[in-house]
């Protein structure tokens, strides 16, 4: 049985699309619908914010660096969702910081809640989001892969387990082309 992976997009365009199908071909050639992925949802603390993340998702990582540290009062573990990916209800709740000027920091305005970092700076990455992984309601079927500005980890805490990707903070600067992206 070989198996591809599709988006079911039915009549909405893609960046609406929020199931994932796999298509799993039987010995007889012919198709079977399953689904794989989860559409994943998530909300602040206080329930004012909730959306559906319309891209799919597998993986999540951690930033060290101390802004992160300090907007989300511990490890900022996030998924990367492209622009548009996200489908708010309660978007006036939110409210955003510019922690930089090519970033801000976008949060509940009545719970505190660190929803998402988004890239403001023009270029590439302009709109992406980071949003963060304990705002999403199951993340079971997400891998753990990445840590960034490890070099920043401060001795008391560390992650359990191997085989992650690890950046230092210049590294992290050198693939943002010089630029901090905090
Ligand atoms: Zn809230
Ligand atoms: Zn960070």
């Amino acid at each position: 049985m070989r198996t591809i992976a599709v988006w079911r997009a039915g009549r909405k365009p893609m960046t609406e699309a929020v199931t994932i199908a796999r298509y799993c071909i039987g010995s007889d050639n012919r198709a079977v619908f399953r689904e794989f992925a989860m559409p994943h949802s998530g909300s602040c603390m206080c329930g004012a914010v909730s959306f559906n993340v319309t891209a799919p998702l597998s993986e999540t990582g951690a930033c060290h660096c101390g802004m992160c540290r300090k907007w989300s009062g511990g490890v900022f573990m996030s998924v990367a969702v492209p622009e548009g990916g996200l489908d708010i209800k309660g978007a006036e709740n939110l409210t955003a910081y510019a922690s930089s000027p090519w970033a801000e920091r976008v949060f509940c305005k009545l719970c505190g809640s660190s929803v998402f970092y988004r890239v403001t700076a023009d270029g590439p990455m302009k709109g992406e989001m980071h949003v963060g992984l304990g705002t999403l309601d199951d993340v079971s079927d997400l891998t753990f892969n990445s840590e960034i500005y490890i070099d920043r980890k401060p001795e008391a805490y560390a992650f359990a387990g191997e085989g992650r990707t690890l950046m230092t903070e210049a590294q992290v600067v050198d693939l943002f082309g010089g630029v901090v992206p905090d």
